[in-house]
């Protein structure tokens, strides 16, 4: 604490050494209500009241119960948000040997050749930048004239990730998936089903499952656009039992309009509602390239300013190298309130499912040591992971204000 504010309020409560300040609080302490009237007549500072709190706890003065307002202060930040965004390379972490008949999510690189598109893009009178889809799509809408190229191409991207499925075994989607639950959301800019086939099985388990959002839509949704109702491609519409729609994929072209299209209007107004109120922030595979410039504009309006943000945790899941991703999300990042991990499993998320809001309130906040060998382990089965979370699902259903969990370290293991 400031020097200054401790010297005032040893003068306030006429004692001349900061073992006295302790022990005046002591005494007030014998007297809730003394203690309470002290700090709400402080109501202007409350980061200083915490910070008092916080010092009385570490000399031993300030005992449970907690304050009221304290209590208040730490179910508001538990019950915060957790964001999660998804880019290809989490697609690739969820099937690291492809999909169940052996197919791999392709990174944009050699993808034409993928969508036996070489022969029909060579004959068209067109140079590209490179051999990126991106460059070549971008290309393509510069003109009517290779409309036709470029729907076919539209159409034979849909109909390739519309063939992925899921492997029978968890995957990182699953695993992501069951470690948030409703107050979280997890957005993504892929188009491949795998998130959704996931999180259909994950509903087995519970309904207690984080808010999806597909922020360039997606193959695996269908909409009936007379009432607004969504569900699995395939599906129909529960009011007028017509079958669901295609959404739109927005496809990569430099200046993307997030608002022409209601569907994905309407997921960047979710995501954008989460992300404000977020505590933690997590970004798993997604590299913002130079083509997502309005997305990334999008979500740093979300966010905010990163000096606003100082209690919240910026999370990256990535295994490009540390320099580059700091730079990435520099304007997101507020000090040294990020981590950057090379995998799911030594993420927040991985190592304390289902409360990572209140593991990282504890560690931080609380000054509490965490144990994160507790959490989820690579290769479980989905009789281990439905064990591990048991317990914690049965507390979230008893709707108590504040969770607890099983991460804090304990000598005792
Ligand atoms: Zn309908």
């Amino acid at each position: 604490m400031n020097d200054e504010i401790m010297k005032e309020l040893m003068k306030e409560e006429g004692v001349s050494t900061i073992e006295d300040l302790y022990k005046k609080f002591g005494e007030l302490r014998e007297n809730d209500a003394t203690l309470n009237d002290y700090i709400l007549n402080k109501e202007e500072d409350e980061k200083l009241n915490r910070e008092i709190e916080k010092r009385l706890k570490e000399e031993g003065v300030l005992k449970e119960p907690l304050l009221e307002k304290e209590v208040d202060f730490e179910a508001i930040m538990k019950k915060r948000p957790h964001v999660v965004l998804l880019g290809a390379g989490a697609s690739v972490a969820a099937i690291p040997n492809g999909d169940r008949n052996k197919m791999r999510t392709s990174v944009m690189k050699g993808f034409i050749d993928k969508l036996e598109m070489r022969e029909v893009i060579d004959n068209i009178d067109l140079t590209f930048e490179s051999d990126n889809l991106e460059d070549i799509y971008s290309a393509l809408t510069e003109s009517t004239e290779f409309d036709n190229v470029r729907i076919e191409l539209e159409e034979r991207i849909y109909n390739y990730f519309s063939k992925f499925q899921i492997p029978d075994e968890p995957t990182v989607y699953d695993y992501l998936i069951l470690s948030l639950t409703k107050k979280d959301l997890i957005a993504t800019f892929n188009w491949d089903p795998l998130l959704f086939q996931a999180y259909q099985r994950c509903l087995e388990i519970t309904d207690n499952l984080p808010e999806l959002a597909f922020l360039h839509g997606n193959v695996s949704i269908g909409i009936c656009n007379s009432h607004k109702v969504g569900g699995y491609i395939g599906g129909y519409c529960p009011q007028c039992d017509k079958p669901f729609e295609r959404v739109p994929l927005l496809y990569p072209v430099k200046e993307k309009n997030y608002e022409e299209n209601l569907f994905i209007k309407d997921q960047w107004n979710v995501v954008r509602q989460y992300l404000d109120r977020a505590y933690m922030f997590t970004i798993f595979g997604y590299s913002a390239p130079k083509t997502d410039k309005s997305a990334i504009d999008l979500l740093k309006k979300a966010w905010g300013k990163k000096e606003d943000r100082n209690l919240e945790e910026i999370e990256v899941i990535d295994i490009a190298d540390e320099g580059t991703l700091v730079a990435s999300w520099e304007q997101f990042i507020h000090t040294h309130h990020y981590s950057i991990h090379d995998s799911f499993f030594k993420s927040t998320i991985g190592c304390f499912p289902r409360r990572s809001c209140e593991a990282t309130f504890d560690r931080l906040m609380n000054v509490r040591f965490l144990d994160n060998t507790k959490g989820f382990k690579v290769d479980m089965k989905f009789d281990d992971i439905e064990l591990l979370i048991k317990t914690l699902i049965d507390e979230e259903n008893r709707n108590g204000q504040i969770l607890t969990h099983p991460y804090l370290f304990s000598i005792e293991k």
